[in-house]
This record gives C-alpha cells, sequence and structure tokens, in this order.
C-alpha cells in the first residue's frame, strides 16, 4: 500500500505492511469473490467506520465516542463497544487509522484503539486543537513507529492495489485551514472518498456549510454510493452538497439520547427526497455495507 499525492508525490513507507497477514474472520461472509467491507460502528453521539479490503488491509475512520444519558460515557463505550466489534469482525492489525478532526466524538478512542491495534500509518487531520482528547491522540503517536501524514487534498491510499481499491482526500483544500480558526474545526475535516468499481463510500467528519462550499468549488467529483453523513446529520447540512453527493445510502452517525437535535428534520427530509436509505446508528446499530465493486448489501450488526 502506499499513499501518494497527484501534484507532489508523496510515497509513505510502510515497511512490512505486505507481509502482515491478516486473517479475516468473516467467516459468515466468506465467498470466492473478492469483497470489500465497510462498517459504520454504532457509537453513540460520535463517529467511527472501518474499511476491510479483500487483502485484509484495514482503514478507521475516526474513532470518537461521546455518550448521554443511561449509556454511559466515551471511553467505556470504546472498551465496550469499538474493540470487540472489531475483534468480532476479525480485526487484529490496522493499517491506516484517520482522524478526519481534532473534536473527542472523532477521536477520543483513538488511543486506546492504536494501543490495541498498532496502525502502520496516521493520516492527520490538517486542523489543531488544543483539547485534552486530542492532545492524548498527538502523544499517542508521537515518538511511535507509526507514520504520521498530514491530510492534503490529493493524497491517495491505495488500501488495495491489486483490486485497484483506493480512498483519496478530496479535501480541505490547500489553504483552507489558513482561513478556519481552531475553534472551528468542522469545516477543515479531512473529507476521503474510497472507490472501488462503480462502489464509493464519501467519509466527511463534521464538514459544515463552508467546507461544503469549498468542495462543491474544486469541482471534485463527489457523487459516492455511499455518504457518511456530514456533522451527525445536523442542519449544517446544505442541499446543494446532499443532490451533488445523491447518495444510495446515507449514514448519520448520531447518538440516540443527543441533545443537539442530531439529526436535523431538514438534512434528513432533503435525503429522502433523493430516495437514499437512510440508516441511524442510534436507533438502528451498527451497519455492515458489503459489496463487489458493482452490487451491496446492508446488514445490521448486533453488538
Ligand atoms: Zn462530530
Amino acid at each position: 500500500m502506499k499513499v501518494e499525492a497527484i501534484k507532489r508525490v508523496r510515497q509513505v513507507a510502510v515497511g512490512g505492511l505486505a507481509a502482515i497477514a491478516i486473517f479475516c474472520a468473516l467467516s459468515a461472509f466468506r465467498t470466492t469473490r473478492p469483497i470489500l467491507s465497510v462498517v459504520f460502528l454504532d457509537v453513540g453521539q460520535g463517529k467511527c467506520a472501518v474499511v476491510i479490503a479483500p487483502n485484509g488491509n484495514t482503514l478507521m475512520v475516526d474513532a470518537g465516542t461521546q455518550t448521554y444519558g443511561r449509556e454511559g460515557v466515551g471511553e467505556r463505550l470504546a472498551t465496550q463497544r469499538i474493540l470487540p466489534a472489531l475483534a468480532r469482525l476479525g480485526i487484529r492489525r490496522l493499517h491506516v487509522m484517520v482522524v478526519t478532526h481534532p473534536d473527542k466524538d472523532h477521536c477520543n478512542a483513538v488511543p486506546i484503539v492504536a494501543r490495541e491495534l498498532r496502525p502502520v500509518l496516521f493520516l492527520s487531520p490538517a486542523g489543531n486543537s488544543s483539547e485534552p482528547e486530542w492532545l492524548s491522540v498527538k502523544a499517542a503517536f508521537q515518538g511511535s513507529a507509526v507514520t504520521t501524514v498530514i491530510a492534503q487534498r490529493g493524497q491517495r491510499l491505495w488500501l488495495d492495489p491489486r483490486n485497484g481499491i483506493v480512498a483519496e482526500v478530496l479535501g480541505p483544500p490547500s489553504g483552507a485551514v489558513a482561513r478556519v480558526s481552531e475553534w472551528t474545526p468542522n469545516e477543515a475535516s479531512t473529507v476521503l472518498k474510497l472507490r472501488w468499481q462503480e462502489f464509493s463510500v464519501l467519509f466527511t467528519g463534521d464538514l459544515g456549510e463552508t467546507g461544503q462550499r469549498w468542495l462543491l468549488q474544486s469541482g471534485t467529483d463527489l457523487r459516492a454510493t455511499v455518504l457518511d453523513v456530514p456533522h451527525h446529520g445536523s442542519k449544517h447540512n446544505t442541499a446543494t452538497f446532499l443532490r451533488m453527493v445523491r447518495p444510495k445510502i446515507a449514514v448519520i452517525s448520531a447518538g440516540r439520547q443527543n441533545p443537539f437535535g442530531h439529526p436535523a428534520p431538514e438534512t434528513v427530509k432533503v435525503l429522502q427526497q433523493m430516495g437514499a436509505t437512510i440508516w441511524l446508528t442510534g436507533e438502528q446499530g451498527s451497519l455492515l455495507v458489503r459489496t463487489d465493486g458493482r452490487q451491496w448489501t446492508l446488514t445490521g450488526l448486533t453488538h
């Protein structure tokens, strides 16, 4: 696997990666065709998704939990829900850890996950924060053997080169970070598009109106089969952006008892009008999407 940038080729050595044998114990789903799995975990009011390529390489996008009411606290959920779920999926090693932005509901479980699953590469967000949860993430990787790369538009992560499975960084655009303050890291969220043949997933962190406008202006192809709906489906989604992505499946990661009113009815309405299948993690639990690059299946996972 390699990371490359379109303009400035930047290869990151992930030594020994090819030699790392990953036993994907997805026995229930065993098939002769190569299958890509994408799992959106129910982590309460946070985000955590993991991609398992046919060659066994794994990529996680965010690992943050925030819970309210009787669901317990974030750290407990990380050990009670994220790690057991990864174990059930047969994931014993993480190859790429992506944090879209430094908010705790996207990164507070990263140190625990990194300690247990020893990622090879950490794709760090362009934004920064002085919040303790983000400082813990930085401390977890500093001085470690993990290669850290700051996300830049144009980078490509070749998750499964033989099958042509790639994740490309679409945003934030260069210069965007200089225009947002530390207090609005949402807009500088790393936007990642995973592609395989006719199937794609757009990961968006907590991108708001400004970040969505930047992406639209960049002229990037935003169409995606699956949309990780920005910012937990909040009202900060623009109809223009959602229509440009035009997802078949819209995953909204929001806690059942979240006090923010996520998802916003107007955002859900736009997605419904497009005919998207909406999956709300807080209500329906974790979602497994499996694809052969053309067709896909959706399966709810219990935890
Ligand atoms: Zn968030």
